[in-house]
C-alpha cells in the first residue's frame, strides 16, 4: 500500500497528527487507528489491507481497519502497490469573466520616490498621466455588465498615489453609487495610500463612503526611512505617522489596515508589527516581501527571506497566544491561511488576477492585475473594446495547466497555485513560471498555519466564528 504524498500530507502535532487532504484542502486530525495505519504503510509499502489487519489485530477490530483503508483509498491518500496514481487534470476551460473588482489607476504619478517602487508606469507629480472621467464610467460600465450576477462589486484606486487625482476619485463614487442604487448593488470602494496628503476633510469623506483603507508604512522611523522617500529624497516618517494617527484617530467605518514592503536589510518584522500595532494603532498589518527581482539591489536575498519567515512564526506564535484568549493580533498574512485553512479553499489559479479582477491603466488597456499595468505584457483588451476573451483565456488555461510543472504533485498545490504572475514576470520574464524559488519557505510556512489552526481549533474553535466567519458576513 502506498502513501501518496502528492495527495495528502502529513503535519505531526504533539501526540496526534493533522493530515492535509491536497485535492480538496480539507484537513483531518487522525485518530489512534489513522496514525498506526498511515506509520505502518510509510514505513513498508510491501504491506496489503489483509496484512495491516493482521498487524494491529491485538489493538483494533478488523472491521475498523479495513473500513478506515477503502476510506483513504476512496480519498486516493492510500493506493494499492501497483496500481497507477489517477489523473486528475488540473485543466480549466475559462468562458466567463464574472468581474467583482476592477483596479483603476487613477494617476501615474507618485509624490513620493521610495527606492523599491516596482510600478513601470511610475511617473514623478508633474508628469503623472490622468485617468480621465470617459475612461472611468467605462471601467464602471464594464464592471456593472461583466459582475452582473454578483450583488457586491468592488472598486480598488490605485496609482502612482491615488490621492493626487482626488476630483475623479469623487466623480467615479457618485457614478457607481448612483449606478449601483438603481440596480440594488453595493460597490466597495478601497485604496492604498502613502498617506501624506491626507486631510481632514478627506478622511471625513473616506468613511462617509465606507472605503476600505489601508496605508503603505515600512515600520518605525528607522526602517520607514531606508526606502519609503520624498522626490527630494528625505524620509516621510513623519508626516507619514502624523497622518496616520489621525486617520486612525477618526476612522470608524472599517478596520485601517497597514501595508509593510520587506527588502533587502529589513527583516525585523516583530519590531515592525509592534510598532505599527501597538503604537500607531493600525488594525491589521500585511507584509509582502520582495522575493522577486534577483540580483537588484532590493530584493531580499534567501538568507534574508529564511529570517523574514523565522519572525513570521515567531509572530505567529503571538498570534496563536492572542487567538486562544480570543483576540487578533492583526497579524494579515497568518490570518490570511487561517481563513483560507478554516474555508477549505482550493484554488486552481494562484489570485483572482484576470479572473475577478482586472485593473485599468490611465488610457483605459485591461491588465491582468494593477502590478501589470505599463509593463510589456500585452493588455487583454480595453474598457473601450472589451475583454479579450480569447485571449485572456488562453493565459488563465495555461497558469491552471500544472502538467510538467512541480506543483503537480505538489502538497500546497490548490493553496499556492503556482505563486504570483508579477513575481515571475519580474524574476523570469514569464508570468507562467512557477516562483519556485521559495517553495520550501511556502511549504514550511503552510505546516506552521496547520500547526496553530489545529492548535486553536482544539482549544478555542469559537475564534473562528469571532473572527473569519463574522467577517465574512460582513
Ligand atoms: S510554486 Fe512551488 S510551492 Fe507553489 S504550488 Fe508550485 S511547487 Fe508548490
Ligand atoms: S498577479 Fe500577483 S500582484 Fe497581481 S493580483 Fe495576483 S498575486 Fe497579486
Amino acid at each position: 500500500m502506498i502513501f501518496d504524498s502528492a495527495n495528502a500530507h502529513l503535519v505531526p502535532l504533539a501526540g496526534r497528527a493533522m493530515l492535509l487532504h491536497v485535492p480538496t484542502t480539507a484537513l483531518f486530525e487522525l485518530d489512534e487507528l489513522g496514525m498506526e495505519v498511515l506509520r505502518l504503510v510509510q514505513a513498508d509499502r510491501s504491506l496489503d489491507a489483509e496484512r495491516i489487519r493482521a498487524r494491529l489485530s491485538s489493538r483494533f477490530a478488523g472491521e475498523a481497519v479495513g473500513a478506515l483503508i477503502e476510506q483513504l483509498i476512496r480519498l486516493q491518500v492510500l493506493r494499492p502497490e501497483g496500481e497507477s496514481r489517477p489523473i486528475n487534470p488540473s485543466y480549466v476551460h475559462v468562458e466567463a469573466y464574472p468581474l467583482s473588482t476592477i483596479v483603476l489607476n487613477v494617476n501615474t504619478g507618485c509624490n513620493l520616490a521610495c527606492r523599491y517602487c516596482y510600478k513601470e508606469d511610475l511617473d514623478v507629480p508633474v508628469a503623472g498621466r490622468r485617468m480621465g472621467f470617459d475612461v472611468a464610467a467605462r471601467s464602471v460600465d464594464m464592471l456593472f455588465s461583466q459582475g452582473q450576477e454578483r450583488r457586491r462589486l468592488g472598486i480598488v484606486f490605485f496609482g502612482g498615489e491615488p490621492l493626487s487625482n482626488m476630483p475623479l476619485i469623487r466623480q467615479v463614487v457618485d457614478y457607481a453609487e448612483a449606478r449601483a442604487n438603481g440596480l440594488g448593488k453595493t460597490v466597495d470602494f478601497s485604496l492604498t495610500t502613502n498617506a501624506t496628503l491626507l486631510t481632514e476633510e478627506l478622511i471625513g469623506y473616506f468613511d462617509a463612503h465606507r472605503f476600505g483603507l489601508s496605508v503603505s508604512i515600512d515600520g518605525p522611523r528607522v526602517v520607514h526611512d531606508r526606502n519609503r522617500l520624498t522626490v527630494g529624497g528625505r524620509g516621510t516618517y513623519e508626516v507619514v505617522a502624523r497622518k496616520a494617527r489621525l486617520l486612525l484617530g477618526r476612522y470608524r467605518s472599517k478596520p485601517v489596515g497597514a501595508r509593510v514592503t520587506l527588502t533587502a536589510g529589513t527583516t525585523e518584522v516583530e519590531a515592525i508589527h509592534e510598532h505599527l500595532r501597538d503604537r500607531l494603532g493600525f488594525h491589521e498589518v500585511g507584509y509582502a516581501p520582495v522575493t522577486a527581482a534577483e540580483g537588484a539591489g532590493h530584493a531580499l536575498s534567501e538568507e534574508e527571506l529564511t529570517e523574514v519567515y523565522a519572525g513570521f512564526e515567531r509572530l505567529g506564535g503571538q498570534y496563536l497566544t492572542a487567538a486562544l484568549a480570543g483576540a487578533n493580533t492583526g497579524f494579515s498574512n497568518l490570518h490570511q491561511l487561517m481563513t483560507d485553512l478554516h474555508e477549505g479553499r482550493r484554488k486552481t489559479l494562484p489570485c483572482g488576477a484576470g479572473v475577478g479582477l482586472l485593473a485599468v491603466d490611465h488610457q483605459g488597456g485591461l491588465n491582468l492585475c494593477h502590478r501589470f499595468t505599463g509593463s510589456e505584457l500585452p493588455t487583454f483588451g480595453s474598457v473601450e473594446q472589451g475583454i479579450a476573451a480569447e485571449r485572456l483565456g488562453a493565459f488563465l488555461e495555461r497558469a491552471a495547466d500544472r502538467s510538467g510543472t512541480h506543483c503537480a504533485t505538489c502538497h500546497i498545490r490548490n493553496l499556492c497555485a503556482g505563486g504570483c504572475y508579477h513575481e515571475s514576470w519580474i524574476r523570469y520574464g514569464d508570468p507562467h513560471h512557477r516562483t519556485y524559488h521559495y517553495c520550501n519557505l511556502l511549504r514550511r510556512w503552510v505546516d506552521f498555519g496547520i500547526r496553530v489552526y489545529a492548535d486553536i481549533n482544539a482549544r478555542n474553535p469559537k475564534f473562528f466564528s469571532a473572527h473569519i466567519e463574522s467577517r465574512r458576513a460582513a
